[in-house]
């Protein structure tokens, strides 16, 4: 399959209008046009401002994303045939996208342990046997997980439900993703979330972008950058794999770049998986030689100088090139082109939290902001791209499995009840204790736990291990063949611009919108906010502190919100106001740190040790053009050439030390599993790196996490790539 030489452009042009042909023209304009959040990235757009505007109000604002997952929920109801015809034999053999396109799921469904195949269940039958179970087991023996496409008051209620119940297993699908971000930044600037709006990185001449390829996850964020070079600003490029959108994007809301593309990258440097700290501890070290720290900056807002001050004097040059893979020089670049910079946006996505070192990596990017006084201050700062369009909401709404403690004195006041103390698991912590026996219900709502979840024969045995699992989604997933229980039950679920009620979603720039929902597609689903006070009312009864009745409201729902959840007050008064609005204390803007000692702080890491054996190489799991996190639209990624995603991407350098040719099956094995019948295919990613597709190269990925995110190390993986593969 031929590589296209940039990202954007007709191809994206001719993809939507393919999809407006399947699914009507008027269809998939007025759900592009309905006041609805984007149901794909937390970039942000739609909601009160109207369908296809940022938040900057600017239009059109809409991508191939975007559109993919709107047209994923006009599909054709799932026939009741369906599930007769195909039983977990064979849906296990499904690929992620056959499942994902065989049709909305619109009637509960069930299977117990003898079962083949799931079956049609009543909505009655399915909530009564949740709740039954809910009542015998131990409150400590269950999880509750929530994807980041859920709203704020599914997400809210769902965590007071298991914390009324009596437990602290509340987790997300964000422990796979950006928590790394959440505790580094924490950590260092005392809050965990972005400290810039999108107005500030459209006004910003440097723009940072380490680990991440937003071209293919966050699409309308290349106007930004294309805005930041056409204003004569750079865009430094951080990332083991050269992206092709990330080289060169042609924008197609914008003739000129749609007609002669829009060179991205400035710089574009090909560190080591795993050498982000060297490098980073390199460019920090190289701005101290030329004397460009901000010492006034430093004097007032930072504590922790002194201690980092001598790490980058103490540490050579040797130990930075061999820890990053990258010579001084091209970091000396790199400093040249930020100590030019006036206002710099730091901006990472995943190749920096899937580290052992997560936590780590992200604090060694808030070192170097600091050291120029980049955070603080208009134009200027630090900002996780995060995945799900409301990743960050849940997390507010107290999906953790400890609360913030004003969220939790405030909970336990508005309700007058003392909420449980035992220390709740994070979501890598309530698989393992499934996979041990420690757990006996599950509840997702939303996303695809065993397809996310890395050691994929782990997760099966785990989610095996269950008595019961409940699964509220829109479509079928890898989960739903594979993460069974003793007994399962899939539940549909309404799509955000299906809701009967308004829902609310908070981007990665910390601005919350207001959705106004839509009428259903499909007779049979309901929205998650019914199903869940339902099973609480069931549960626990109308005579406690909640009236679970009343909750079914989400205008209810949202006036608990705005008395709990920090920052959110002004929620109480949207249904009546229509006023989106930035979340209160989130954006950094002055010289105040929400940190014990109100300045930011510089921690110190050691370069990590580069993972490396002999005759292994360093795999990274990544997600295609043609997917959105677990959810895979095409087989194709259109940005790396590669028509099917049974492949590992190599350097032509490796295939050639390795003996081995393009095109070569291969088998691929790490310390959990392997994967036979690879396809060898050559790539531009940096020699000793390899690349897999995820979620299905998760077979490989260890459980490990990173100990102060728990976030596993998805993006850093030893292989061994072996020839004797059996002939197919
Ligand atoms: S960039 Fe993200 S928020 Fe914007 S339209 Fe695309 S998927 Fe939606």
């Amino acid at each position: 399959m031929k590589r296209l030489k940039s990202g954007g452009g007709w191809p994206a042009i001719k993809y939507a209008l393919a999809l407006a042909n399947k699914h009507g023209w008027r269809r998939l304009w007025a759900a592009a046009r309905s006041k609805n959040a984007c149901k794909t990235c937390a970039l942000g757009m739609g909601g009160q401002l109207g369908g296809m505007r940022n938040e900057l109000g600017r239009w059109p604002e809409i991508c191939k994303k975007s559109l993919q997952a709107m047209a994923a929920d006009m599909q054709a109801s799932l026939s009741p045939q369906f599930f007769e015809r195909y039983g977990f034999a064979e849906l296990r053999g499904f690929t992620p996208r056959r499942l994902e396109s065989a049709g909305r799921i619109t009637q509960p469904v069930y299977a117990g342990p003898e079962d083949s195949h799931y079956h049609p269940i009543t909505w009655e039958e399915a909530l009564q046997r949740i709740a039954d179970r809910l009542k015998v087991v131990s409150p400590n023996e269950c999880f509750f997980y929530v994807s980041g496409r859920s709203s704020n008051e599914a997400a809210f209620l769902l965590q007071l439900f298991a914390r009324l119940f009596g437990t602290n297993h509340v987790n997300s699908c964000s422990y796979y993703c950006h928590q790394a971000s959440g505790v580094g930044l924490s950590g260092s600037i005392g809050s965990g979330t972005a400290t810039v709006m999108l107005e500030d990185v459209e006004h910003a001449d440097l723009f940072m972008l380490i680990g991440g390829n937003p071209a293919s996850n966050h699409p309308r964020l290349m106007r930004t950058l294309m805005n930041i070079r056409r204003r004569g600003g750079n865009v430094i490029v951080i990332n083991p794999v050269r992206e092709t959108g990330l080289v060169k994007f042609r924008v197609p809301s914008d003739v000129r770049s749609l007609l002669f593309g829009t060179k991205i990258a400035s710089l574009y440097v090909q560190p080591h998986i795993g050498g982000d700290i060297a490098l980073l501890t390199g460019v920090a070290k190289a701005v101290l030689e030329r004397g460009a720290v901000d010492a006034e900056f430093i004097r007032q807002a930072t504590d922790g100088w002194e201690e980092y001050r001598e790490h980058l004097t103490a540490t050579d040059w040797q130990t930075i090139e061999q820890g990053s893979g990258v010579e001084r020089a091209t970091i000396e670049r790199i400093a040249d082109i930020y100590v030019a910079a006036k206002s710099a946006v730091f901006g990472w996505t995943m190749g920096i939290t899937h580290h052992e070192h997560g936590v780590q990596n992200v604090q060694t990017i808030v070192n170097l902001a600091l050291l120029r006084g980049m955070v603080g201050r208009r134009h200027a700062g630090l900002l996780p791209i995060r995945g799900h369009s409301n990743v960050q909401g849940i997390g507010s709404m107290g999906v953790t499995p400890v609360l913030k403690e004003a969220i939790l004195q405030r909970l336990q006041e508005q309700y007058g009840v003392c909420l449980p103390t035992t220390p709740g698991l994070d979501t890598m912590g309530c698989v393992q204790a499934a996979g041990r026996g420690e757990m006996r219900f599950g509840w997702c709502l939303g996303g695809n736990l065993y397809g996310s979840n890395p050691d994929s024969a782990l997760a099966e045995r785990a989610l095996n291990n269950l008595d019961l699992l409940v699964y509220l989604n829109t479509t079928l997933n890898t989960g739903h063949a594979w993460g069974r229980a003793r007994e399962t039950i899939v539940l549909p679920v309404l799509a955000r611009d299906e809701e009967p009620q308004k829902t609310t979603q908070e981007s990665m720039f910390s601005y919350v919108r207001l959705s106004d929902g839509g009428p259903p597609r499909h007779r049979g689903p309901r929205h998650e906010v019914s199903i869940i006070a339902h099973v609480a009312r069931a549960v626990l009864g109308d005579q406690g502190p909640v009236d679970w009745h009343s909750m079914e409201q989400h205008q209810t729902i949202r006036h608990f919100i705005a008395r709990i959840i920090p920052g959110y007050e002004k929620i109480g008064q949207i249904d009546r106001t229509r006023e989106e609005f930035q979340i209160a204390g989130r954006t950094l803007h002055s010289l105040r740190f929400p940190t014990p000692s109100g300045r930011a702080q510089f921690k110190t890491h050691p370069i990590p040790p580069l993972p490396s054996s002999d005759g292994q190489l360093r795999l990274m799991t990544v997600r295609s053009e043609g997917q959105f996190n677990t959810v895979v639209y095409e087989e194709e990624d259109i940005y790396r050439g590669q028509d099917r995603r049974d492949v590992i991407l190599m350097n032509r350098t490796d295939i050639d030390r390795l003996g081995l040719t393009a095109d070569q099956r291969v088998t691929v094995r790490s310390t959990v599993g392997e994967m036979q019948n690879i396809l060898v295919r050559e790539y531009e990613i940096r020699a000793g790196n390899v690349l897999m597709y995820f979620p299905e190269a998760n077979r490989l990925v260890p459980s490990l996490t990173d100990p102060a995110s728990k976030t596993p190390a998805f993006k850093s993986v030893l292989v061994q790539v072996l020839a004797k593969a059996p002939l197919t």
